[in-house]
């Protein structure tokens, strides 16, 4: 027969799946011979079954039992009229999950047990009554969802009735009475039902609330945004009270060995002298400083440290703890791994380490490599994040926040940066790699449509861009020059601030808080003396010992690579050459070469542009000097270089109608028709354009390799690899390569130069590609994975309208993760198995990473790490996230403790 329930001397720590978190903890507590008060748990498992199964008798059963032998500890009956014993009923997860229901304390009171417990507190009726209408309040708020308000409104009218200003406390035990029989009666006006007098129908009510309260909006709500299973249940714990408000001599209190917001060892919270629990949580009075208790009552403060520093060593981590002290006694009621900030999670683990508390291993795996990020970014300050209201909110697209003047196209976001030393926000629908120039000149970007994998968030990311992508209730009116977002109109030049944290959009100039970590990154000495720096740089120390994956940037500019090289970057493991063909100088040369006619025209386009490429080249070649760089030769659709087809067309039919001379568009115009594609993302893109024009990779290879020649006469050692996208077939790599290859050659022997490392290779990014990879693999150096594509044609899903719909995919778990940000292990990630065994398995010596996002997402590290790829490759900011991933793959599971 299945056990259902568990006394607290029956369980231990590693008992949560079972018992919860607090019933695990409860339990390690009491066999630690801490003063915990007697109770017992109720599991999971029961809360499972009952949620599938309804009512279940032998657990009922099982817990009478249970009942009966607190009942025997304490020496109490629960309802007897005369000593009643009270419980506490507290819901606990597996997880910490404060959306859920919470406590309800006091069960066992009624009318006449009451009377009882203010005969056994020495008369103190004010105590007895004041823990009864609590009671009801609890009850019927939390058991039978009766409004909280309604109880709220009639304790506010009671004290407006003492006066000016009084607090619960002025309430004496008249009042109370009074109180409870309103309580009462808004309880019977919410469920129809009196108040129940049986104690045990108490409990029984509560435990099945409990249970039912997993699957409520804010639990599955709760769950979803923290990534927790819907298949855990929660546990029951039922505890015997014990009352922090009889008295000065009582309180009620939150500790935490450390400070859960800085990080700094020593004992922090709240105390609340005469009250109970919920008091302190609610906020109805101002708690005191935790160091306070030292002068109130130094005897229990003591003791507090004693057992705060038991739990540390026992647990070797910072712990959080509920107290009470009831005349005089310390009652601990709950512990558990305290939460704390990305900033303390860093200065933990590294004085932890320190103190010989955790070894180096354990260090690695008590900081989350999700929210690294975070610390090197601007954000808005917390304070002005509660107090307003957000306008609109979008995908986190790229992290980071940032304030500046709304403008609406790139051209004028360049001018109002470069001209006028504006700081603006880019807002656009959507952007194309037109808009780059004015995407680099803003301070942040928010679009209305387009997903984190959408162009504004690939840009933004790699450019270090805060961005707020696919914000739908940004409804963007060009010809007015505004947006309207729920109501509120925001004109061009407007200021606006942007959270690429969480989303969130706000009107006018949010403060933001400066990043300690960035400005040492940066080299600012005082900074670099903080605790928080000196724990990056000795974890990170460690991860990189501990890591198997090199870590790679995806970088196109010199900029960007030596910026990734300074934050740990291996080398480039992708760089994109579209931007290369931008700027007003090259889009004239990208036209000409689409225009030309003749191959001899065509040329005359090449020759232009190859001296420019060449120069961007060098810049990355010496950045990333002694270390691979790999570039990809064109991906995208030529048609981006042209203007768009439906502007160009009313463009045209605007001046015809006017009588303009419009040859010259309609000649473009019948270009742009010619390239249009139905879908372009499918379309003439990848190493099709470098079949479809021969010219095109051959310069693009010219420029690289001169470029590598230039570098290795200044003394320099260019390593190389050339990358063709978007590969489906093996012929098409092997004639590419039969193409490109000679034009190598030719160079290096002109020049008389070898370089210490040429190859040549494919990005993996289309099914075909990985299920015929063993094909491939024969005639490529390398692979990388194009997760970005491989996603998107896998699933079928437009990586640019994702945003549209992955919310409600995530919700109805159609997925279980964003698939742009994590990789789909049983289909990307399968596809990726089959494409690196059988790709390896062909030519040995391949080597084998991945460039699409996900190369600095910590779950797809992990799985890159398990399929056993040379390196992973992420934008530079993902830098240090990617080398700790890639540590915590080998060294084990993060265990969050995260706030
Ligand atoms: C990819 O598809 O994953 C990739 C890296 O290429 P891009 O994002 O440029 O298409
Ligand atoms: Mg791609």
């Amino acid at each position: 027969m299945t056990k259902y329930v568990y006394d607290f001397s029956e369980g231990n720590k590693d008992m949560k799946d079972l018992l919860g978190g607090k019933g695990a903890n409860l339990a390690e507590m009491t066999n630690m011979g801490l003063p915990v008060p007697p109770g017992f748990t109720i599991t999971t498992e029961a809360c499972l079954a009952f949620l599938v199964g309804g009512p279940m008798p032998e657990m009922q059963q099982e817990a009478g039992v249970h009942l009966q032998a607190l009942q025997e500890a304490m020496g109490k009956q629960l309802g007897d009229p005369e000593d009643p014993l009270l419980v506490s009923v507290r819901s606990g997860a597996k997880f910490s999950m404060p959306g859920m229901m919470d406590t309800v304390l006091n069960l066992g009171l009624n009318d006449v047990s009451v009377e009882g417990l203010a005969e056994q507190t020495e008369g103190d009726t004010r105590f007895a009554r004041d823990a009864y209408r609590r009671f009801i309040q609890m009850f019927g708020k939390i058991v039978m969802d009766v409004p909280a308000d309604a109880f709220e409104h009639a304790l506010d009218d009671a004290k407006e009735k003492k006066g000016p200003n009084a607090q619960d406390t002025d309430l004496d035990s008249d009042d109370l009475a009074g109180l409870i029989e309103r309580f009462k009666s808004i309880y019977r006006e919410h469920t129809k039902e009196d108040f129940p007098q049986d104690p045990k129908e108490q409990l029984q009510l509560a435990i099945e609330a409990v249970f039912k309260s997993w699957n409520g909006k804010r639990a599955r709500d709760y769950r979803r945004q923290n990534k927790i299973s819907d298949d855990l249940g929660t546990a029951v714990n039922i505890v015997a009270m014990v009352f922090g408000n009889r008295g000065d001599d009582s309180g009620t209190g939150v500790a935490f060995t450390r400070d859960p917001s800085n990080g700094e060892r020593a004992p922090y919270g709240d105390y609340l002298p005469n009250a109970q629990g919920e008091d302190v949580v609610a906020g109805i009075r101002n708690t005191l400083k935790l160091a306070e208790l030292e002068r109130l009552d130094p005897k229990s403060y003591g003791e507090l440290l004693e057992v705060m520093d038991t739990l540390e060593r026992h647990y070797h981590d910072m712990c959080d703890i509920e107290f009470t002290i009831e005349k005089g006694k310390l009652w601990i009621l709950q512990t558990r791994v305290g939460k704390r900030t990305a900033f303390a999670e860093w200065v933990m683990a590294y004085d932890m380490l320190d103190e010989g508390l955790i070894d180096e291993d354990t260090a690695l795996l008590r900081v989350d490599a999700n929210r690294l990020e975070e610390l090197f970014k601007r954000r808005v300050a917390e304070d002005a994040k509660r107090r307003e209201d957000p306008i609109a909110a979008g995908l986190n697209a790229s992290p980071g926040a940032a304030i500046g003047a709304v403008v609406f196209t790139a051209d004028e976001a360049e001018r109002w940066a470069k001209d006028d030393g504006a700081k603006v926000i880019l807002v656009r629908r959507e952007t194309t790699p037109d808009d780059y120039h004015g995407m680099i000149a803003s301070q942040g970007i928010l679009t209305s449509a387009g997903g984190t994998n959408s162009h504004a968030a690939v840009v933004a990311r790699g450019e270090g861009i805060p961005a707020v992508c696919g914000a739908g209730q940004v409804r963007i009116d060009f010809e007015a020059r505004a947006f309207t977002a729920n109501g509120t109109v925001v004109r061009e030049g407007d200021m606006i601030t942007i959270d690429g944290f969480d989303g969130h959009v706000y009107v006018g100039e949010q403060p933001l808080e400066e990043s300690v970590l960035e400005k040492a990154r940066v080299g600012d000495a005082r900074a670099r003396t903080e605790k928080i720096w000196l724990a990056f740089e000795r974890l990170m120390g460690v991860a990189d010992a501990r890591r198997r994956l090199r870590v790679r940037a995806n970088a196109d500019t010199p900029e960007q690579s030596s910026n990734a090289r300074e934050r740990g970057a291996e080398g480039i493991g992708l760089c994109r050459t579209e931007h290369m063909f931008l700027g007003p100088e090259r889009v004239a040369a990208v036209q000409q070469m689409i225009f030309a006619e003749t191959p001899e025209e065509e040329q005359v386009a090449y020759d232009a542009l190859l001296p420019l490429q060449r120069g961007d080249f060098v810049g990355i070649f010496k950045a990333m000097d002694g270390l691979p760089v790999t570039v990809r030769l064109l991906d995208p659709p030529l048609h981006e270089f042209l203007p768009d087809l439906t502007s160009l067309s009313v463009e045209v039919a605007v001046g015809r109608e006017r009588g303009e001379d419009v040859d010259e568009q309609e000649k473009i115009l019948a270009k742009v028709r010619q390239l249009h594609e139905a879908n372009p993302m499918l379309g003439l893109r990848g190493v099709r354009l470098g079949i479809f024009k021969p010219g095109l990779y051959a310069m693009q290879v010219r420029s690289i390799i001169e470029a590598a020649c230039e570098v290795r006469f200044s003394g320099g050692d260019p390593m190389v690899e050339i990358m063709i996208p978007l590969v489906a077939t093996a012929p098409e790599l092997t004639q590419m390569r039969a193409e490109l290859e000679p034009v190598a050659r030719e160079i290096l022997d002109r020049e008389g130069v070898q370089l210490s490392h040429l190859e040549w290779g494919t990005m993996i990014e289309l099914p075909r590609a990985a299920v015929t990879a063993g094909e491939i693999a024969r005639s490529a150096d390398f692979f990388s994975f194009g997760t970005n594509d491989l996603t998107q044609t896998a699933f079928g899903f437009s990586r640019d309208d994702i945003g549209k719909f992955v919310g409600l995919y995530e919700e109805r778990k159609l997925v279980p993760a964003n698939p742009f940000v994590t990789i789909d292990v049983p289909g990307v990630g399968r596809l990726m198995r089959i494409a690196s065994d059988e790709g390896r398995e062909a030519n040995p010596a391949l080597h084998v990473g991945i460039c699409g996002e996900h190369g600095g997402d910590p779950a797809s590290v992990r799985f890159c790490d398990d399929l056993g790829l040379d390196y992973v490759s992420c934008s530079p900011f993902r830098i240090e996230t990617a080398r700790l991933s890639a540590a915590q793959a080998v060294v084990g599971a993060f265990a969050s403790a995260s706030a």
